[in-house]
């Protein structure tokens, strides 16, 4: 027993996986074809994906944001528990896994419920901010694309999401590097600048869950 988060072993990681997710075949076979791929490491674990699809199901998630997809593992997960007119809006830049990702979803059978927005995601949450009635309209937003932005789409997100709606960003331990952030790059700066200002963020309540590379949820009061 301890009070501390546990070292995950390989034995244990694996023993996670059996008894911890259960993952669609569609999903095992898009990570077996991201894995052959530049940047196979972006795409999210398994028990990440199983939380995240247990995120939406409590919340009753109807309206979605993903800024960063890469091959779709993320936006598969939240789009299979949408209800039939739930929305997930996904952003990425152009890229050879646009492709793959637009494949999965038809194979997992939620293409309809994806809106696929190829640009700067700062341009897209902006444009959804000029309509009034997307202030408060989302229910979850995943956050997990270019680390020095995470601050500015984490205040657009922020405006577009419902009072007890909840942002999820990724990577916030980044590996570790967060604690010695003073003496690294300046993406592990930007991180640890976004978990120190959440942590007094009075617009949300925080919990920073040590699953896979670190996930810090806000939820919005
Ligand atoms: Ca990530």
């Amino acid at each position: 027993m301890t009070t501390k988060t546990l070292t995950i072993t390989e034995d244990l990681q694996q023993y996670l996986m059996e008894t911890g997710v259960r993952e669609p075949a569609v999903l095992n076979q898009l990570r077996e074809v991201t894995a052959t791929l530049r940047g196979a490491q972006m795409q999210i674990s398994p028990e990440q994906g199983q939380f995240m699809r247990f995120l939406i199901q409590i919340l009753n998630a109807k309206n979605i944001l993903e800024i960063g997809t890469f091959t779709g593992y993320s936006s598969i997960c939240m789009a299979m528990e949408l209800p039939a007119d739930g929305q997930l809006i996904a952003c990425d830049l152009p890229g050879e896994s646009n492709d793959i990702a637009r494949d999965f979803w038809k194979k997992a059978g939620v293409e309809d419920k994806i809106s696929f927005r190829l640009e700067g995601a700062l341009a897209v949450l902006d444009e959804l901010l000029t309509e009034d009635n997307n202030h408060g309209r989302f229910d979850f937003a995943f956050i997990d694309a270019d680390k020095k932005s995470y601050d500015a789409y984490y205040e657009k997100c922020l405006k577009l999401l419902r009072p007890g709606g909840i942002i999820a960003i990724d990577n916030m331990l980044w590996s570790g590097r967060v604690v010695n952030a003073a003496n690294d790059d300046d993406q592990t700066q930007a991180l640890d600048a976004l978990n120190r200002k959440i942590h007094k963020d009075t617009r949300v309540f925080p919990s920073l869950v040590p699953i896979a590379d670190g996930l810090m949820l806000a939820r919005k009061i």
